[in-house]
């Protein structure tokens, strides 16, 4: 007989609908009770907030809580495992919320509201990663979905959105090579992490038969997850669609029942769909790593456990890679992610992409990438951040202890420095004395070839820089200069022809194989020069220029610093120093000739700068003897000077038919005089051990 029989009236028996009240009452008391357990963590969180020594994370209590939990869930006859399950949430939400500190958090007033793109549509795998970061941060968000991952930049670099939310790599496919490449290539800030339990689920019309589907549409990559299924559905074949929710869309918009997606749970009650079946992906832990994304970097409270990622690329010199690893493993530094990027702007060379454990203010961190630099030819941090991914590591049940385990063991890693010391100076000549090459197109600077830097001050036609390119090519020159951007002193005076001239430049560099040398004048030109030039030149005008000079430490291209008129060399090498602290360690210094009370000359070229220079910083150093001495007569016995001392090369104006410059005409040297100085150049070149 049964133990609950129906009632003749067709309505449930009253055991059952008291076990649904009494079910009701209890999940309202643990929402009660979340409630109380949220309000003693966030006390917790705010006495941490105050104790500077204290670290958020503390691994042995929650260990405690863990024994504690269990020990009771055993008492009970619960499943270890669910329960274990359902601490671990709790103990996320937790974190979550301590971390966000008073009055933030996923239910803390204050809230801003903030544009959010990811690539997709509503429902997307981006779109819930999206849902759960942001709850954590406890902003308000708007959410914009876009057709790629280059349109999410695009917008979030014109301030249509504040932040956008990629993925980077996933478990079970790997790295997201498109994201990656924008990453290293776009001057974004990585602000926080994400990371999503991708569950793909097969849906379609409500009714849908599965042995009766022809088409299943997804993602690319979704569909290559799901191998099995297909294979088990000979009839149905795959078809690529842009996002996972947008093919579910697709379905319901199709209204055939022999047509299904495969997206999440989350996106088949969004479109109305029904899930035909659950958990089709090949591999059950299959998880999608995000990044989010900012125009600016964002504080974050260090007592977190942290990550940071950053973008290098290696000198062109044996165990290079192997050294910067070293770096990280004698500084203990764990390496979550090492991956390496096409250069775009130097073929062949690669860009590294890494994820490390810690912060960059962290004193440890800092002292490591400090002793990367002279390894690097570019090293740019990206961002630090919280380490959500933590959170997605499975939490071990531990055996259970005898005893009281009322001891209390101390989190692992210690407090975090307070005040982390000041990054050490990228320019200084290390104690190995090696100093740095810089490659620019087919040229090296730095190296055992003495380096010469032709061509006019200024691109005045297209004529005129062919013209200047031919005759300095057979004249011994490595690269080519020219203005375009002229920083005149007259505003009356020729201004340079700008873009256009930019692009005649090119094509006779193109033309001639010269890499290309050309002055930058304001920090918003920077990208679109660089996208041109090989070098960027900071005149001596602008040395000062802060702004420029950040603009530049956030490009890959070398710069050709020069001396202000006025500056020290201490002064100098602290305007190579603001373009090195943004990540570009590619300068090349110039010593241009000083302002002095001495007339006879345009400028004082300061000949000591060499050997001074030389001995504090391992960048290249060049000289301009030509915006020194004024007229042409004076240009090679100071350029022959220079070579004397040391020099790495010369940047040198000349002009196929000076009487016509319409720029310093007088110090431009013609086609004869710098064959001259060439002849000149050799035997000197020659006694400090280098060739021309
Ligand atoms: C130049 O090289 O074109 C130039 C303007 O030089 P400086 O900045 O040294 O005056
Ligand atoms: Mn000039």
């Amino acid at each position: 007989m049964k133990k609950h029989e129906f009632q003749e009236d067709g309505n449930a028996p009253s055991e059952l609908t008291n076990a649904r009240v009494e079910i009701d009452r209890v999940d309202r008391e643990l929402i009660r009770l979340l409630k109380r357990r949220m309000e003693a963590v966030r006390t917790v969180g705010d006495v941490k907030l105050e104790g500077p020594a204290l670290p958020f994370v503390d691994a042995g209590r929650e260990r405690e809580v863990l024994h504690a939990w269990v020990r009771e869930a055993q008492a009970q006859g619960l499943s270890e495992y669910f329960t274990g399950r359902i601490l671990r949430e709790i103990l996320n939400y937790s974190r979550r919320t301590q971390e966000n500190g008073p009055g933030r958090g996923p239910e803390g007033g204050g809230r801003r509201t903030v544009r959010v793109g990811y690539q997709g549509s509503p429902g997307s795998y981006s779109d819930l990663a999206c849902t759960k970061l942001f709850a954590a941060r406890g902003d308000v968000v708007e959410r914009m979905g876009y057709s790629c991952f280059g349109l999410v930049v695009r917008a979030l670099e014109e301030g249509e959105i504040d932040y956008a939310l990629l993925p980077v790599e996933n478990s079970v496919t790997g790295s997201i090579g498109e994201v990656n490449q924008l990453l290293v290539t776009r001057n974004l800030a990585v602000v926080d992490e994400e990371t999503c339990t991708v569950d793909h689920c097969l849906v379609g019309l409500r009714g849908a038969q599965i042995g009766e589907l022809r088409e299943i549409r997804s993602h690319p990559v979704a569909l290559g997850q799901c191998q099995r299924m297909f294979s088990s559905l000979r009839e149905a074949r795959a078809v690529d669609h842009f996002d996972t929710a947008g093919a579910a869309r697709s379905v319901r918009e199709a209204g055939d029942p022999t047509i299904a997606a495969i997206a999440s749970a989350e996106a088949a009650e969004r479109y109305g769909l029904a899930i035909l079946r659950e958990g089709v992906a090949d591999q059950v832990h299959n998880q999608t790593r995000f990044l989010l994304l900012s125009k600016e970097a964002e504080r974050v409270d260090t007592r977190w456990p942290g990550k940071t990622t950053l973008t290098f690329t290696v000198k062109d010199r044996s165990g290079a890679l192997a050294a910067c690893l070293k770096v990280l493993a004698d500084h203990s530094i764990n390496l979550t992610r090492l991956e390496s990027r096409a250069e775009p702007e130097t073929p062949w060379e690669y860009m590294f992409l890494a994820d490390l454990e810690g912060y960059a203010e962290d004193a440890n961190v800092a002292s490591a990438l400090g002793e990367l630099r002279p390894w690097t030819n570019h090293l740019r941090v990206l961002g630090s951040y919280p380490s959500r991914a933590l959170e997605e590591r499975p939490i071990e049940l531990p055996p259970l202890e005898r005893g009281n385990g009322k001891q209390r063991t101390r989190s692992k890693s210690a407090p975090k420095a307070a005040n982390a010391p000041a990054p050490a100076t990228l320019h200084a000549l290390p104690a190995d004395q090696k100093r740095s090459i810089i490659r620019a197109g087919s040229a090296e600077i730095g190296g055992n070839r003495f380096t010469l830097i032709l061509g006019p001050c200024a691109v005045e036609s297209r004529d005129q820089i062919h013209e200047a390119a031919a005759m300095i090519k057979t004249r011994g020159a490595h690269l080519m200069r020219g203005g375009a951007f002229k920083p005149r002193s007259s505003p009356y005076s020729f201004q340079g022809l700008g873009f256009e001239g930019l692009t005649f430049l090119a094509e006779a560099g193109r033309r001639y194989e010269l890499p290309i040398v050309t002055e930058v004048l304001r920090p918003e030109d920077v990208d679109p020069v660089a996208r041109d030039a090989d070098v960027l030149q900071v005149g001596a005008r602008n040395m000062h220029n802060t702004e420029l000079l950040k603009a530049l430490g956030r490009i890959r291209r070398p710069v050709l610093l020069k001396r202000g008129m006025s500056a020290t060399l201490e002064e100098l090498l602290q305007a190579a120093e603001y373009i090195m602290a943004g990540g570009n360690h590619r300068v090349i210094l110039c010593e241009r000739g000083i302002r002095t009370f001495e007339t006879s000359t345009r400028n004082t070229l300061d000949v000591s700068a060499v050997p001074v220079l030389k001995a504090r910083t391992h960048l290249p150093v060049i000289v301009d003897p030509s915006h020194a001495a004024g007229v042409r007569e004076l240009v090679t016995p100071l350029a022959l000077a220079a070579a004397a001392v040391g020099a790495d090369g010369l940047i040198v104006e000349c002009h196929p038919d000076p009487s016509a410059a319409l720029c310093d005409k007088e110090q431009a040297l013609r086609p004869e005089d710098l064959e001259q100085l060439v002849e000149k150049l050799r035997p000197i070149v020659a006694s400090q051990g280098r060739t021309l």
